[in-house]
């Protein structure tokens, strides 16, 4: 009927507008060569802010003793014991503890939430067994991932620039985050030293390099995204230091604030920006991570409701509650297989409380899925393929020598295989089959808690 007719017109126009063919994410690519380049240039230069990580050297492998790692992103943190053996001896142990960030932290004080995460961190610590402890005198060091976007002074301080991914806590915004957590252990009696601070992607670049020799960078698809590769030292301009002994400086780029007029936005992208907690900032970052997919995808089913009665006469109350529909939803109801897809009608039952959905209508619900997943899995390659470009892996000097290897992580590219399959074909694509050869998307799983703790064991004051 005629309503249907409007509805399948909505997704076809969502369709179109999502498009991502090969010439626009080439053009994506290559813009994001350029705001590389004039990130890397000058401090304020791009939306990329190309941050300078201050680590130098990626982990020989030779690390050895007992470190520890937190690591604060997302909706979960995460406290880490690793125990090195050294050249040849490799990971002996490791040990890990998540805990949940109450959602009211999120958006409180600086001492909140440091003294939560210092109060779980004391906890993990008191559980420990005798074996652990260390002689007297001798202090706990941790590396400290923080995934926020941070200009960092040394290996081991950095003062926040914003916040991203729904956390807004003002009175941090501006400070040194190691001296906040510094302090909060303090309060809780903690005698423990910060000897890292890394992003999230370094941390993955870390530890990623000492199981894969050949990575170049990492990327993490999960709440958030962001990328980190190891660049030339004499390719930053802004960087008025010494020239590192190994020549190379890995970079933290925020790839989530990328914008272009390239990237193929909605108005449901446009809106969902504006009505965000930083409206204007992480274009990117909307498009393409898990925080955000879900959302896309309630705006659009929304407006289907409201305009093309597509969920019947009453639009269903739930579906205006922004972020309702999570992205592990979505990909739940992308990957169901069952011919009359009873997920999608158990999603739209227990989420919307919409019941008795049509085949036809479960049908267009995944289709939108896959449009508002698609768009993100090839801009995300996109992004990829800048990298590559950028260091001069998109082609093939040596075909028996080359090898590339790009460190992977986060929930998003780990559980949703839609997404990461269209991600590796994608970049396939971009890349054609010769130089594809030579490229591989390792999964390092949780990777950046041990990277940071790696880091710490080279930044150790007991070396
Ligand atoms: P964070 O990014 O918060 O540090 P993770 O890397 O574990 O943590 O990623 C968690 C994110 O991954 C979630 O916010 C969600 O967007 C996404 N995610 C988790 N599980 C799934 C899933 N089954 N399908 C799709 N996306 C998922
Ligand atoms: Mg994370």
């Amino acid at each position: 009927d005629r309503r249907w007719a409007k509805a399948m017109e909505m997704v076809k126009e969502m369709q179109e507008k999502c498009g991502t063919p090969i010439g626009k994410l080439k053009q994506v690519a290559d813009a994001m060569v350029v705001e590389m380049h004039a990130g890397l240039a000058s401090e304020g230069g791009s939306k990329l802010k190309m941050l300078i990580s201050y680590v130098d050297n990626l982990p020989s492998g030779d690390e050895k003793g007992l470190f520890y790692a937190l690591d604060l992103g997302g909706t979960n943190f995460r406290v880490l014991r690793v125990q090195l053996g050294g050249k040849d001896g490799g990971l002996v142990n490791q040990e890990f503890t998540e805990v949940s960030i109450p959602p009211n932290l999120m958006i409180g004080t600086s001492d909140a939430l440091f003294d939560y995460i210092a109060a779980e961190l004391a906890k993990f610590i008191a559980q420990e067994g005798q074996e652990f402890e260390l002689p007297p005198g001798k202090q706990r060091e941790l590396g400290f991932t923080f995934s926020f976007p941070v200009m960092q002074t040394s290996i081991a301080s950095g003062t926040l620039v914003r916040w991203t991914k729904g956390f807004s806590i003002d009175d941090a915004v501006g400070q040194d985050v190691v001296a906040e957590l510094t302090r909060a252990m303090k309060r809780q009696g903690l005698d423990m030293r910060v000897s890292a601070l890394v992003n999230d992607t370094v941390g993955t670049l870390a530890g990623g390099k000492y199981s894969y020799k050949d990575v170049v960078a990492a990327v993490i698809l999960g709440t958030g995204s962001n990328a980190a590769y190891v660049e030339h030292a004499q390719a930053i301009p802004k960087w008025h230091g010494d020239l590192p002994k190994s020549g190379e400086m890995v970079i933290n780029m925020e790839w989530g604030n990328f914008r272009s007029s390239h990237l193929p936005l909605t108005e449901y992208d446009h809106a969902m920006d504006n009505e965000s907690l930083n409206p204007g900032e992480q274009i990117f970052e909307k498009l393409i991570s898990g925080m955000y997919l879900g959302e896309i995808v309630r705006r659009v089913l929304l407006k289907m409701a409201e305009e093309a009665a597509f969920f019947g006469d009453i639009v269903p109350p739930k579906l205006k509650i922004p972020f309702i529909l999570r992205t592990p939803d979505l990909s739940a109801m992308h990957h169901d297989t069952s011919s009359d897809l009873i997920v999608v009608d158990k999603k739209l039952k227990d989420i919307l409380e919409v019941s008795n959905a049509s085949l036809q209508t479960r049908k267009v619900v995944v289709e939108l899925c896959n449009i508002v997943a698609t768009r993100g899995s090839r801009l995300a390659a996109a992004g990829i393929l800048g990298i590559l470009k950028k260091i001069g892996r998109d082609t093939v000097k040596d075909m028996d020598e080359q090898k590339t290897v790009i460190a992977m992580d986060g929930g998003l590219f780990e559980h949703y295989s839609e997404y990461s399959k269209c991600l590796e074909n994608t970049l396939n694509e971009l890349l054609g089959e010769e130089v594809s050869k030579t490229i591989s998307i390792e999964h390092a799983n949780d990777g950046s808690g041990l990277g940071a703790a790696l880091l710490a064991a080279s930044h150790s004051l007991y070396l």
